[in-house]
């Protein structure tokens, strides 16, 4: 079917003739893939906590819910976001009863489901928790409207989006019809105001903008035209050429820095909420076929490799994006990660570039597990790269059962059970990711065990297929070595390809896991603060202090001004720690291994195994110019960083 995709802005004189496009890889289902050994447990433990405990479905749901009768979110000029949490709530539930396949947990949500639809869901379709239905925008008198906060339209996509989600794993066609009506009201209520979605919300209108993804998979789901053209026109806005922070899809082609297209990144360069826009153009490049729309999603992602990539392996700096490779006080949104991780799933499946699966593997052990705490019921705001403790998640908006980051974080383990394997469009069964797993892909399956990548064993895949199929496996591209079966192998653009006959095929794999010392190209922070600065979002010096210390007093001090290297095994991060056993004058002590050709050697075991409080030690012997060495024990990043504890310690910098 040909469609037609015209878009406004530096697109208005190009009629683009473009057909959808298809993946060149797709994942299994979700319910087809299970996770075992560590990252099964964590994600085990995480649902045991957030769906299946009497507190999550008691305490933390009806919250969830009071939010839509308190009406909370209007007061105080209505900047509130207490009308995500219910569609965050219900977006990790769907997926954990599509990853379980727990029946009963269908069940539950859907009985809840319609009650809160039967209780709050306006016969015109409206369902949010702002009483006030046309608060689109705060302060619209004010000609900087948008620098006011009105979370109605981002709150209700996450409604949206749930509803959505609900009926794709259990066909309830309440579900869909519901979501349908809540569709159908915004584009009445945009017609009837005379708005557009990029004159709502907050930062220019990304926040409501990033409705894109949801709504796109209503049109999947429909093919009704007046949902294709609120997407057209969420994309015409975004496209804008125009000297404007919310025009994303205009700014990616820019050669200059993400951070240097705002007067004061620390307040538009919203990384949350941009991320979120660029998955909804991810979307409707697939389904339209846009190149344009492509060519800018690929260009703003290679501004996030080149700019923004943090020393825990995600992207940003606190919540926005603020030339995050050029700071060694390493802060990150776990949101950021989530939907970094989000973002780099699209990438491949619409490319099959085993980079993207790099990049997901590096941001989910470091950044993400180091955001989930030990029993997976709470997570990090934000996730530092070293101090005593991240930022767990404080009450926000009024809310104490809730908070942004824990409740999106549950997603993360789904993508990356989906984001294990594919199934390439030339026939080839692809395997992503080596930590242990048991996969159905299309009529085969794989299992993958051995402890990777904690461990130091080889990995071992064992594929069963009724037919002869090709198994090409990701090279990390950090391991310069790799073999199968004892044998060195070459790899090419990141893949190894295998035949596998019929029946059951089992194979060892070997990859490079000594530690690697790699230099952070980071100037120094700029520390203290210069005087003839007072905002604080700008100056980035006075930015990092505050949110180092920002409910974390105890980390008073710690900012580091020097620029350090950090040291991988694998695709972990190595840190010192309290919890490895480090000291706490050496964990965090400034001095540094950058430079001077020091070299790294690593042995497995702590000097005080009783010390130790994670699963991992290792001492790392470092050698360095004029015969210097010294030894310290360490540990994975997440693994000393997942503790709320303000009299623990943790560095990534060495
Ligand atoms: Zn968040």
């Amino acid at each position: 079917m040909k469609s037609f995709a015209v878009v406004s802005g530096s697109f208005v004189s190009v009629l683009c003739v473009a057909q959808p496009v298809s993946d060149v890889c797709r994942y299994p289902a979700l319910g087809d893939v299970m996770l075992c050994g560590r990252a099964g447990r964590a994600v085990d433990a995480c649902i045991q906590s957030r769906v299946d405990s009497s507190w999550a479905r008691g305490a933390m749901y009806e919250e969830a819910v009071t939010a839509f009768r308190t009406h909370w979110d209007d007061l105080r000029g209505g900047g509130g976001w207490q009308n995500e949490y219910w569609g965050k709530t219900m977006l990790c539930f769907a997926g954990a009863a599509e990853y379980t396949g727990d029946p009963s947990l269908q069940r539950w949500m859907l009985e809840k489901t319609h009650a809160f639809l039967d209780e709050f869901q306006q016969p015109n379709g409206y369902l949010s928790t702002y009483a006030k239905e046309d608060f689109l925008r705060a302060h619209p008198e004010d000609p900087d409207a948008k620098r006011h906060w009105c979370h109605n339209i981002w709150g209700r996509k996450y409604t949206f989006w749930a509803l959505l989600e609900l009926h794709r794993i259990t066909g309830d066609a309440r579900a869909l019809e519901a979501a349908q009506k809540m569709a159908d009201h915004l584009i009445a209520q945009l017609k009837r105001l005379g708005l557009t979605l990029d004159r709502t919300g907050a930062w220019n209108g990304i926040s409501s903008m990033s409705i894109l993804k949801p709504l796109l998979e209503l049109n999947r789901l429909t093919r009704k035209p007046q949902y294709r053209k609120l997407a057209d026109d969420i994309v015409a806005a975004l496209s804008a050429e125009k000297s404007d922070p919310g025009a994303l899809l205009h700014n990616a082609f820019r050669k200059d820095k993400i951070c240097d297209w705002y007067p004061e990144p620390g307040f538009w360069a919203k990384s949350y909420e941009i991320l979120s826009c660029f998955e909804g153009l991810a979307e409707y490049y697939r389904q339209t076929g846009n190149r344009r729309v492509w060519d800018g999603v690929n260009a703003f992602h290679r501004h996030l490799v080149a700019e923004e990539m943090n020393p825990m392996g995600a992207v940003g700096l606190f919540d926005h994006f603020l030339n995050a490779a050029n700071h060694v006080n390493g802060m990150v949104e776990l949101c950021d990660v989530v939907h970094w991780i989000r973002l780099n799933r699209e990438l491949f499946s619409l490319t099959g570039e085993a980079r993207y699966a790099d990049m997901i593997e590096e941001s989910f052990y470091n950044a993400f597990l180091a955001g989930v705490t030990r029993d997976g019921r709470w997570g990090a705001h934000i996730i530092r790269s070293h101090g005593t403790r991240h930022l767990f998640a404080p009450p926000q908006t009024g809310m104490t059962e809730h908070q942004c980051c824990p409740d999106n974080m549950m997603r993360t383990y789904f993508d990356w059970a989906q984001s294990l394997a594919a199934e390439h469009a030339d026939g080839a069964l692809l395997l992503l990711q080596y930590c242990d797993s048991s996969i159905r892909l299309s009529d085969a399956s794989i299992a993958v065990r051995g402890g990777y990548p904690w461990s130091d064993g080889p990995v071992t895949v064992t594929l069963d297929t009724p037919r002869p199929r090709r198994l090409r496996l990701r090279v990390p591209a950090w391991s310069k070595t790799f073999s199968v079966n004892g044998i060195a192998c070459r790899s090419k653009d990141g893949w190894y390809e295998l035949s596998a006959p019929s029946g059951r095929s089992a194979w060892t794999l070997a990859f490079d896991l000594s530690p690697r010392i790699v230099e952070w190209t980071a100037r120094e922070d700029a520390l203290p603060p210069s005087p003839q600065h007072d905002n604080s979002v700008t100056d980035i010096g006075r930015y990092t202090v505050h949110f180092m210390e920002w409910y974390t007093p105890e980390m008073r001090g710690m900012c580091r001004t020097a620029g350090a290297a950090r040291i991988l095994r694998g695709p972990l991060v190595l840190a010192k720690g309290r919890a490895a056993g480090t000291d706490r004058d050496e964990t965090l002590n400034a001095t540094t291994v950058r430079g001077g050709g020091w070299r790294a050697s690593l042995r497995r075991g702590a000097d005080d195994p009783q010390s130790a409080g994670v699963e991992d030690v290792w001492m790392l012997t470092l050698s360095g110019p004029h015969e210097t060495q010294k030894v310290v024990p360490v540990s994975d990043y997440a693994s000393v960083s997942n503790i709320d504890n303000p009299s623990n310690w943790f560095s990534l910098w060495f």
